[in-house]
């Protein structure tokens, strides 16, 4: 049956279907909505609605948020019905006024009026557009945290706040490094601009001959404990140090070159370069 249709009657049959689902969900809300007022939630020894929907009625936690987020500003403001109904507004944009009605609410009121008046100039808008005009109209500060979470495979995952002229900057950089990366991933920009400024300022490296002279003379690492004095000695995951960096006119002269285990010779650059979130052991004299 649904292999019959043409494409036309195909794209009708979504577009009817995709505003019988927006009805739907209109409807949905009401309930949910009317379930809250009443707590219905404690009639099936529940402590919240949340944990209502997602047991008793078998939403993914997720969607029972976003519906509930809905439910409440319905209670604001009766058009909202309508207005999902239409898919004038939808799910993402509710939860993004509740989440910042909720923020704002620490230290300012929000009252009933501005929020109607929200979800009004809203209406229609994408959820990106929705974001800045909420941000805009509640005076909502800009989060800056960048937050950095190691994965046990070793990879990173992170999450910052750039301003406008930041991102701008970041964006520009990108479109001039596409050509050479032939990607817009974002990791592999952020490798290929990290590698072109290691390179432009420590320069070329020291000679292969040379490296293999350092390794003979030093065998294992050879990072000191400022205070004990005793020697690292580590065989593992060796690298070869600049005791003076190149960028402070350090040369690439056997007599400046030394074998460091990986985490000290990250523990010495981040000193050198005057990264102060943790320290192992002062830097030794260059
Ligand atoms: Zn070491």
């Amino acid at each position: 049956m649904m292999s019959k249709l043409n494409n036309k009657e195909l794209d009708q049959k979504i577009k009817s279907l995709a505003r019988a689902e927006n009805k739907l969900l209109a409807i949905v809300i009401e309930h949910i909505s009317e379930a809250d007022r009443r707590k219905l939630y404690l009639d099936y020894n529940y402590a919240n609605l949340y944990d209502y929907l997602v047991k008793e009625c078998g939403y993914p936690g997720g969607s029972a948020q976003r519906r509930i987020d809905a439910a409440r500003l319905l209670a604001v403001e009766p058009k909202l019905t309508t207005k999902i109904e239409s898919g004038e507004i939808n799910l993402s944009q509710t939860t993004l006024l509740q989440k910042a009605f909720r923020e704002k609410s620490q230290t300012t009121k929000v009252t009933p009026d501005q929020k109607r008046s929200l979800i009004a100039k809203i209406s229609d808008k994408t959820v990106n557009e929705s974001q800045i005009l909420i941000a805009k109209e509640l005076d909502l500060k800009i989060k800056v945290n960048t937050k950095v979470i190691h994965q046990k495979d070793g990879s990173v995952r992170f999450e910052a706040t750039l301003t406008k002229e930041q991102w701008e900057s970041f964006q520009k950089a990108k479109d001039l490094a596409s050509n050479a990366t032939q990607s817009n991933d974002l990791p592999t920009l952020i490798k290929y601009l990290s590698d072109k400024f290691i390179k432009q300022k420590e320069g070329p490296t020291a000679t292969v001959a040379v490296k293999k002279q350092v390794l003979q003379r030093d065998q294992c690492c050879q990072h000191k404990d400022p205070y004990t004095q005793r020697l690292c000695g580590s065989r593992w995951n060796l690298h070869i140090d600049h005791i003076k960096p190149k960028w402070a006119g350090g040369s690439d002269d056997i007599e400046n070159l030394r074998v460091l285990c990986q985490k000290h010779n990250h523990c010495i650059y981040r000193q050198q370069a005057g990264i102060k979130t943790y320290t192992l052991s002062p830097v030794p004299p260059i």
